[in-house]
C-alpha cells in the first residue's frame, strides 16, 4: 500500500488535500493524471450504465431540503456507536474496538473468548449492548491501557452547514451522505418528463461526504467522496429478477475494465435492513484484505414510501395496461468512484523483472490499466534529439493529442522514457527512429507485452481508433 500511495503522489495522481497546510485528514486531491483516470473511470459507468434503452441519468444538488434525510432515517440511524477513554481522550467505534480485541484474543491463541465475544457482538445493536461487551470482557484502551470509558453513543456521521445568513436550527441542511436520495426525490420528474413505463432506472455521480470517525486506507474511506448510484424501478414481484440481473452486470463491469476473478467476490449482507429482500457486497481484494467496493440492494418500495409519506406528494405509478397503482421495488447499484479508483490502481500496480536494451535485466513498475481507464493513452517519443526526428514527432504528438490524452518526451534514453510510461500505466508508446524519416513509418510498443510493430504515421489515427475505443461489451 505504501509503494503504490509514494507513486501515487510522485507521478502525480492523488494528493493529500491542502498538503502545504499539513493536510486534512480523510480529503484527497486528484492531480494531472489522477483525474484523467477518475474521468475515465466515471465514463466508462456512465456509458455502462446509460447507453441504454431503460436508464436515464440525473445530477441533482448535493444540498437538500432537510426532511430528505428524516424520510430517508439518515437524521436518526446514520450514525455510528462511539466510545471515549476519559485518561487517553481517544474516541473509538465501539463495535471496532471490540473488534480488534477480538483480533488479539485470536493471535494470543485464546480462541474460544474470541468466538464467543464475536458471538455477543453480531447480536449487539444498542449502545448499551456494545458498553457491556466492552465491560464485561474487560477491554483496554489500546492508547493508555486504561479502562475509564464514557457510555456509548451515538454520533451522527452527516456534515452539517447552514442555508441563509441565520445559524439556528431552521436553518441546517446537511452534505449528502449518499447520491441516492437525489434520484428518489426527483423520480416523479423524470418518470414524467420522460415519459418512462416500469421497468427503468435512474442514473448518477456525485461528491457524497460523511464524517467518518476512521478515515482509512488511502481513499479507501475517506470524509468526501464520489458515488456512482443507480436505482431501478420495477414492478412489485420482479424484485429478484432484477436484483439478479444488476448483479450480474455490474459484477462483469470490473471485468470488462481488466479485474480478474480472483480479486473480487461476492458477499451476501450477515444482517438485511427490515424492508432489503436482498443485498450483497461485491468486494475487492486490497492490499490490506478484502473490501467492499459497490452495494447491490433490493430495498422494497420503502424509500420512495417514505418519501410520498413525509412529502405529502404521490408518488404512486399506475400501470398503463392494467391500471393498477403501486409505490415501485427498487433495486440499488451503488460504488464509490473514488474507492473503486482506488482497487483499480491497487490491481494494476504490478512489478516484474524485465529485460533492458543492454541485455541486462532490471525492476520494471508497470500499472497494467486497461486502455480505456489509462490515464494517458499514448507517449510520443523522438529516438534522438536530432536529425529531424523532434519535428516529425512533434507533428505526430499534435495529430494525436486532437484525439486522445498524449504526452511529449523527449528527455533521457529511451529505455527510462519507456519505464516513466509503464510507471503511470500508457499503454502505447509511439518511437520516431531513423527509419521513420527515410519510409515514414513509427514503432508502436505495447506496454504490458513490450512488442513493438511498424506503422506507417497515416495509419495511427486508424491504429489507436480500434484500440482505443469503448469496449463494447463494458
Ligand atoms: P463501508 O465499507 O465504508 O462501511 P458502506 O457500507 O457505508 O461502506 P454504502 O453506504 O453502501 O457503503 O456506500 C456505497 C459505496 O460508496 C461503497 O461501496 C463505497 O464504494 C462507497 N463509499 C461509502 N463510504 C465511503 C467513504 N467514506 N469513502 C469512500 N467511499 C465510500
Amino acid at each position: 500500500m505504501d509503494t503504490i500511495l509514494s507513486l501515487a503522489k510522485r507521478r502525480g495522481f492523488v494528493f493529500q488535500s491542502s498538503e502545504i497546510y499539513g493536510g486534512l485528514n480523510g480529503c484527497w486531491d486528484f492531480g494531472p493524471l489522477g483525474v484523467e483516470l477518475l474521468r475515465n473511470l466515471k465514463e466508462q459507468w456512465w456509458r455502462a450504465m446509460t447507453l441504454r434503452d431503460d436508464v436515464e441519468g440525473l445530477d441533482a444538488a448535493i444540498l437538500m431540503h432537510p426532511r430528505t434525510w428524516e424520510a430517508s432515517g439518515h437524521v436518526e440511524q446514520f450514525a455510528d456507536p462511539m466510545i471515549d477513554n476519559r485518561t487517553s481522550k481517544a474516541r473509538y467505534r465501539a463495535d471496532t474496538l471490540i473488534e480488534e480485541f477480538i483480533d488479539r484474543l485470536r493471535s494470543k491463541g485464546k480462541t474460544a473468548d474470541a468466538d464467543a465475544l464475536s458471538e455477543k457482538l453480531r447480536t449487539a445493536s444498542s449502545p448499551d449492548d456494545y458498553y457491556r461487551i466492552i465491560v464485561e470482557a474487560n477491554i483496554p484502551d489500546p492508547v493508555s491501557g486504561t479502562r475509564d470509558w464514557t457510555p456509548v453513543r451515538y454520533f451522527n456521521l452527516m456534515f452539517t452547514t447552514h442555508v441563509g445568513p441565520i445559524q439556528d436550527s431552521s436553518s441546517i441542511v446537511y452534505l449528502r451522505p449518499e447520491t441516492a436520495q437525489g434520484i428518489f426525490v426527483n423520480f416523479r420528474n423524470v418518470l414524467d418528463s420522460s415519459r418512462r413505463k416500469l421497468p427503468f432506472g435512474i442514473a448518477q455521480i456525485g461528491k457524497a461526504f460523511r464524517n467518518e470517525i476512521n478515515t482509512k486506507y488511502f481513499l479507501y474511506r475517506t470524509r468526501e467522496f464520489e458515488q456512482m448510484e443507480m436505482q431501478y424501478f420495477v414492478p412489485p414481484g420482479k424484485e429478484q429478477e432484477y436484483f439478479d440481473y444488476w448483479l450480474e452486470q455490474r459484477y462483469k463491469w470490473f471485468l470488462s475494465l481488466g479485474m480478474s476473478r480472483e480479486v473480487l467476490r461476492i458477499v451476501p449482507h450477515e444482517k438485511l435492513a427490515h424492508y432489503a429482500t436482498a443485498a450483497v457486497d461485491i468486494e475487492f481484494k486490497f492490499p490490506f484484505g478484502w473490501g467492499e467496493i459497490e452495494g447491490v440492494h433490493s430495498r422494497t418500495d420503502y424509500d420512495l414510501r417514505r418519501h410520498q409519506e413525509y412529502s405529502g406528494k404521490r408518488l404512486e405509478y399506475t400501470d398503463p395496461f392494467t391500471g393498477e397503482k403501486y409505490i415501485p421495488y427498487v433495486i440499488e447499484t451503488s460504488v464509490g468512484a473514488t474507492r473503486s479508483l482506488m482497487a483499480f490502481l491497487c490491481h494494476a500496480y504490478t512489478e516484474e523483472d524485465a529485460p533492458t536494451a543492454d541485455g541486462g535485466r532490471e525492476k520494471r513498475t508497470v500499472l497494467r490499466f486497461h486502455p480505456l481507464l489509462a490515464p494517458v493513452k499514448i507517449a510520443v517519443l523522438p529516438l534522438v534529439n536530432k536529425e529531424g526526428m523532434p519535428e516529425r514527432a512533434r507533428a505526430i504528438y499534435r495529430d494525436l493529442l486532437r484525439r486522445w490524452k498524449a504526452q511529449y518526451d523527449d528527455s533521457g534514453a529511451i529505455g527510462r522514457r519507456y519505464r516513466r510510461q509503464d510507471e503511470i500505466g500508457t499503454p502505447y508508446c509511439v518511437t520516431i527512429d531513423g527509419q521513420t524519416l527515410d519510409d515514414g513509418t513509427v514503432t508502436v510498443r505495447e506496454r504490458d507485452s513490450m512488442m513493438q510493430e511498424r506503422i506507417p504515421t497515416e495509419r495511427l489515427v486508424e491504429y489507436f481508433s480500434a484500440k482505443l475505443s469503448p469496449n463494447e461489451d463494458a
